[in-house]
């Protein structure tokens, strides 16, 4: 891009995503003459989660001001800038606690504030900024001719851009939402539950995303005092039969929050791209999920916490997971919850982190990027083995929803249901759902509830459900696929109809993994395999097969400046 001038790159959302992008456009000095940042919604900046989209007062992000990757200003500068009287639990007397996780509307006041910032800053660059909020894009398509994209809003007016970065991010496909009462695909936006419910829920999933649902669903129903440390809940008179049954496969409530002492994610902790390519040349052309557990995990451990690397210096990926979900195996998911919420007090009364589960959470950011070129087995191995753990030990509960859901298994109103991998929901035909599943006991359970709702989080989304027709009409996105190390592997699961393996013309065999393909700097492959010119995808939900970890903000932040450098290059 030496010397010659981008016309135009357009963002489509604006939420943190495109913040991140715009930050490293005005950081590394993107010579663009325009930038089109077109945002369905009225905000930027908030995104899906940070908004009335996606929380009320009591939803919490479960990152502290201390945690969130550099912006202009930080938190307590912005908060000295906009004093609030709206968020007391965090921000009292001009005061805040850098250390206390964000409440997630304030968090989004924040992030809307810097966006604008930002725009500041590049009007100042001379780039001209266009702003299109309440503007949904519904198609994008390539003009071959005068090599821009067309992009289509809602009133099927068109404008044109050289780069196209799709941050459009959270999308939860609705299954009977809407068309059947008392069945929710998701918890968002949480404004929806308005009503109380005197019955028993059910709630698919027992992570973050579960606990949204309870804490919007429990202030409807009841009430919460606080005393000092302890909270304890009472129902209303008018809500006595309401209760929480939440459904897990795992069995595993989330891993609380500790003191973390690491810098904010970094690229550098990734493997550099020269070292993945002379890395595959000297191993058959794949990294090893073993090296970087080895490079990310064991190796960091070994100077942080030298007692616990003996333990497992030793093990294989199948051995240490094991170990580790042995204990939670062994005791009652509420019995470990408590026990974990000590450990979690000690870390941070002593601003002392839980080692092993820092390195792990950073491993799992790490490992998005070489994940690319992970052969088809170790993606398996991955998906199978590793992200049990990973997925429960990064979700980072904060105490204070900790705390609330203490008090309502206290107060009998909340229970935790493991259920086998087999277990499934159906609509009722009136009202909610029926949940038919296997206990522990091997006990057989088909029970109605007046109302559902998954709780299970984004899932990873396939090619046919980007809204953007235009891109796969013209082939300029593909499917990821990773091949098989060893073909008699990939024999195997040829019969297997839930991993979509096929073999190739050269006795090759390769595995269709959710989403679309992406190289390293997150620009989408075509059919053919080749890089598509000037169009990047951030939307992690449309990546998430080649693109394992949602690290959240982090994300964001190394993703577009990987981004950017290459626009740059
Ligand atoms: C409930 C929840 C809580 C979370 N909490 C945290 C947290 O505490 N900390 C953390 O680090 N991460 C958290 N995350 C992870 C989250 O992915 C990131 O923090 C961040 O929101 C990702 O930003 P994004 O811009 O990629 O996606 P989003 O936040 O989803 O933003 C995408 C934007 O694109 C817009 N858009 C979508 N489609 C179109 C279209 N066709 N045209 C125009 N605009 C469009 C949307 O309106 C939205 O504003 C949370 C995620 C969820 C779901």
């Amino acid at each position: 891009m030496e010397n010659e001038k981008l016309g135009s790159i357009a963002l489509i959302g604006g939420g943190p995503a495109a913040l991140f992008m715009l930050k490293e456009i005005v950081n590394q000095n993107l010579q663009v003459e325009n930038i089109y940042i077109f945002e369905k919604n009225e905000r930027l900046g908030v995104g899906m989660p940070y908004g009335k989209y996606g929380s009320c007062n009591e939803h919490l992000a479960n990152v502290s001001a201390n945690e969130i990757p550099e912006l202009i200003y930080d938190v307590a500068d912005y908060l000295s800038r906009n004093p609030t009287d709206d968020f007391p639990d965090y921000y009292i007397n001009g005061k805040l606690n850098p250390y206390q996780v964000l409440p997630r509307l304030l968090l989004g006041n924040y992030l809307e504030n810097q966006f604008h910032e930002y725009i500041k800053l590049a009007l100042k660059l001379k780039i001209k900024v266009h702003v299109l909020t309440d503007t949904a894009v519904t198609d994008l398509l390539y003009d071959r001719k005068k090599e821009n994209y067309k992009i289509t809003i809602t009133n099927d007016q068109v404008y044109d851009a050289e780069v196209v970065v799709i941050c459009t991010g959270h999308y939860w496909p609705l299954t009977f939402e809407g068309k059947k009462k008392g069945w929710y695909d998701s918890p968002y936006p949480p404004s929806k539950f308005d009503q109380r419910t005197n019955f028993p829920v059910a709630i698919k999933g027992a992570s973050l995303t579960a606990v949204d649902a309870v804490k919007t669903l429990s202030r409807l129903n009841g009430q919460y005092f606080y005393d000092d440390d302890k909270v304890s809940y009472v129902l209303n008179e008018d809500s006595k039969n309401f209760s929480i049954h939440l459904f897990s496969t795992g069995g595993y409530l989330p891993a609380l929050r500790f003191h973390s002492e690491s810098e904010p994610y970094s690229l550098s902790w990734s493997m550099t791209l020269d070292e993945i390519y002379d890395y595959k040349e000297k191993n058959n052309g794949f990294v090893a999920l073993d090296y970087v557990f080895e490079r990310n995990f064991k190796n960091p451990i070994r100077h942080s916490d030298p007692e616990f690397y003996e333990k497992i210096k030793d093990m294989t990926i199948e051995e240490f997971v094991e170990e580790m979900l042995s204990l939670r195996k062994e005791l009652d998911s509420f019995t470990l919850f408590r026990a974990e919420y000590l450990e979690a007090k000690k870390s941070i009364n002593r601003r002392k982190s839980i080692s092993w589960k820092e390195r792990l959470a950073a491993f799992s950011y790490a490992m998005n990027y070489p994940a690319k070129h992970f052969s088809a087995e170790d993606m398996l191995r991955l998906r199978k083995v590793l992200m049990p753990l990973i997925s429960v030990i990064i979700a980072s509960l904060p105490q204070e929803s900790y705390k609330e859901i203490i008090a309502l298994y206290e107060a009998g109103v909340i229970e935790h249901i493991q259920v086998d991998r087999d277990s499934h929901v159906d609509p009722h035909a009136d009202t909610g759902a029926i949940y038919r599943y296997v206990d522990i006991q091997d006990k057989k359970h088909e029970h109605h509830y007046q109302l559902y709702v998954d709780g299970t989080g984004q899932q990873p989304l396939e090619f046919n459900d980007l809204p953007f027709e235009g891109l796969k009409d013209q082939g300029l996105i593909s499917t990821g696929y990773l091949n098989f190390k060893d073909p008699n592997e990939g024999e195997k699961y040829v019969s297997e109809k839930s991993l979509h393996v096929k073999s190739d013309s050269n006795n090759g065999y390769y595995m269709q993994v959710k989403g679309l393909s992406i190289n390293d700097y997150f620009q989408a492959l075509d059919a053919f395999g080749n890089a598509t010119k000037n169009l990047f995808i951030m939307a992690v939900p449309f990546i998430g097969g080649l693109n394992p970890d949602y690290s959240g903000l982090d994300f964001c932040d190394t993703a577009s400046r990987r981004i950017v450098k290459f626009i740059n290059q």
